[in-house]
């Protein structure tokens, strides 16, 4: 059975820590709202929310601080965030108490964010100067045209983002926004708020000048569409559901958008895998955050050759974690975040008994450990018409299915209509990789759950399918908040007919050109 750690007496933050990080807010115009620690139910503030003139305000500094940040060189914009990095882990004593005490996640899995920051903010400061270059293409007629493209900033990028990873998601997404010339306005959920003015801070104190950064508090339902109604570009995170509301709100203005949404996500456990090591990392892989991690995975495919050897391990590493929500590294797994995840929770897994599912492990709410701890869960005999077969649950619980070949477990494994992430065991890299390219999904990890992918900077992250559009991380996670322009400029001889020559010998000439440069492999 899951061993228990009880919840630290108390994890209210101090109030000379929350009150200064309150006052940063573009908020006080609209009644505030309370919000209380999911791990232990004490109040930790009562939280400004953003009237309709405190978004337009927020607007107001953020496009004034934007003229002069987008003229200001990209070598002064990159220190900020090299300075960033280096503040965020030097106080993530402060900022790791800040996210668990939002959450109620454990410290580890807090960490992790950190981990996020540090490297996202490496990762931008060490491409912005190369991506954001002019380039200088070929032109039409070489040397006579000559051509540059260059970026310029969307203008204010609004960043919405939810309550699960709250620094991760608040912050990695503004910061290539930011380096790349634009402001942010940032809705953090209501419940994290704390995280995101505290991001803003540290941000501030690395050199980002004052209102660039803006953040606007309000139910997502309430404020959205005001703020959509003002950016430029929207970054949402968040349900596939309000994703299509996003969408729809931002093709009404043309404007762009990227969308980071939710995931049913697998992991395939073939029959050549060193099963004792998938084990140990689809426990973390799937329990991350309580499950609460759109990466996190909710569906594991074993092969009958390796299925009694996977499931034993498991089980074990399960049954292992201690849960608990006190602010050190000593518990494994922490709470859900909200009554409404713990009702999805209860009501997969009371649906999935009822018609037949068996629980291996887990299966219980916790009351005594606080009020939305619920057990890691593992369960086995899923069957279409379930609701957790297809539903994201978004919590502790993953279903394990035994598979007889590579062609069933992706098969499986495809039955869905997210694609976000997956993960492949086997001895054989080419193998997993092989097995990998067929799965339906944007990252796929071989050997790995989710921080492989997730955590290489350089390579892009999004979703097929209802998963999302658009991608975080790479360059292709900097470039989505620039517009290129493309300037061309004609030297020396115009493009047409020279004077006296006929339309006839331009069209000629230009077609030997034509001729030409194809058998040359030109451009
Ligand atoms: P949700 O869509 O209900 O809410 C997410 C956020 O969107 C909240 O902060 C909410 O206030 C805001 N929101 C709601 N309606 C809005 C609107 N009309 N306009 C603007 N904002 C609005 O989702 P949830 O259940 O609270 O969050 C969990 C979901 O997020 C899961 O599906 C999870 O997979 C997904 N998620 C995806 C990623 C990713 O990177 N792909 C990361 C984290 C979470």
């Amino acid at each position: 059975m899951t061993t228990a750690q009880r919840p630290a007496d108390t994890v209210a933050l101090p109030q000379d820590l929350v009150r200064p990080l309150l006052h940063r807010a573009a908020a006080g115009g609209a009644p505030s709202v309370e919000v209380f620690a999911p791990a232990t139910g004490h109040k930790i503030a009562d939280l400004p929310q953003s009237s309709i003139a405190d978004i337009d305000a927020a607007f107001g500094r953020a496009r004034q601080a934007q003229q002069e940040w987008a003229r200001t060189p990209v070598r002064t914009r990159v220190a900020v965030l090299r300075r960033f990095h280096d503040i965020v882990l030097a106080e993530q004593g402060t900022i790791l108490d800040i996210v668990q005490t939002e959450t109620g996640k454990s410290r580890p899995h807090a960490f992790d964010e950190v981990g996020d920051v540090a490297v996202n903010s490496r990762y931008y400061a060490a491409v912005a100067g190369r991506l954001l270059a002019t380039r200088r293409p070929r032109g039409v007629l070489p040397a006579l045209t000559r051509v540059d493209v260059r970026h310029r900033p969307k203008g204010v990028v609004a960043v919405i983002s939810p309550w699960n990873y709250p620094l991760a998601l608040a912050v990695s997404d503004a910061l290539p926004a930011l380096v790349a010339g634009n402001a942010v306005v940032g809705r953090p959920d209501n419940q994290t708020a704390l995280t995101a003015l505290w991001a803003v801070h540290a941000a501030e104190r690395a050199g980002l000048p004052t209102g660039l950064w803006q953040i606007v508090l309000g139910r997502g339902r309430e404020i959205g569409g005001e703020v959509i109604a003002r950016a430029d570009y929207v970054d949402y995170t968040g349900s596939s559901a309000t994703g299509r509301t996003i969408a729809k709100q931002a093709g009404e203005r043309l404007i762009g958008y990227s969308l980071e949404l939710g995931g049913k996500n697998p992991l395939l456990v073939l029959g050549d895998a060193d099963a004792s090591a998938a084990a140990k990392t689809a426990v973390r892989a799937s329990f991350a955050s309580a499950g609460q991690l759109c990466e996190s995975m909710e569906r594991i495919y074993v092969h009958e050759a390796v299925y009694d050897e996977f499931i034993t391990e498991f089980i074990a590493g399960v049954e292992a974690l201690t849960l608990g929500a006190d602010l050190a590294f000593t518990s494994d797994m922490g709470s859900l975040t909200f009554p409404r995840q713990l009702d999805t929770v209860r009501a997969h897994v009371d649906d999935a008994v009822a018609k037949g599912a068996k629980v291996l492990t887990g299966g219980k709410h916790r009351p005594d450990l606080g009020p939305y701890f619920y057990e890691p869960t593992v369960l086995t005999d899923v069957r279409p018409g379930m609701t957790v077969y297809r539903e994201e649950t978004f919590g502790p619980v993953v279903s394990v299915y035994k598979v007889s070949s590579d062609e069933d477990a992706i098969e499986q494994a495809n039955d869905t209509a997210y694609g976000l992430n997956a993960s492949v065991w086997s001895r054989s890299g080419s193998r997993g990789r092989a097995v990998a390219a067929r799965v339906n999904a944007g990252s796929v990890n071989v050997n790995e759950g989710f921080i492989a992918a997730w955590g290489s900077a350089d390579a892009p992250s999004g979703g097929l399918g209802i998963s999302g559009t658009g991608r975080r991380h790479g360059p292709e996670g900097l470039l989505k908040y620039v517009d290129t322009q493309t300037i061309a400029t004609q030297r020396v001889l115009p493009i047409g007919p020279l004077p006296g020559m006929s339309e006839a010998t331009w069209a000629k000439t230009m077609t030997l050109y034509f001729g030409v440069m194809k058998r040359l492999r030109q451009k």
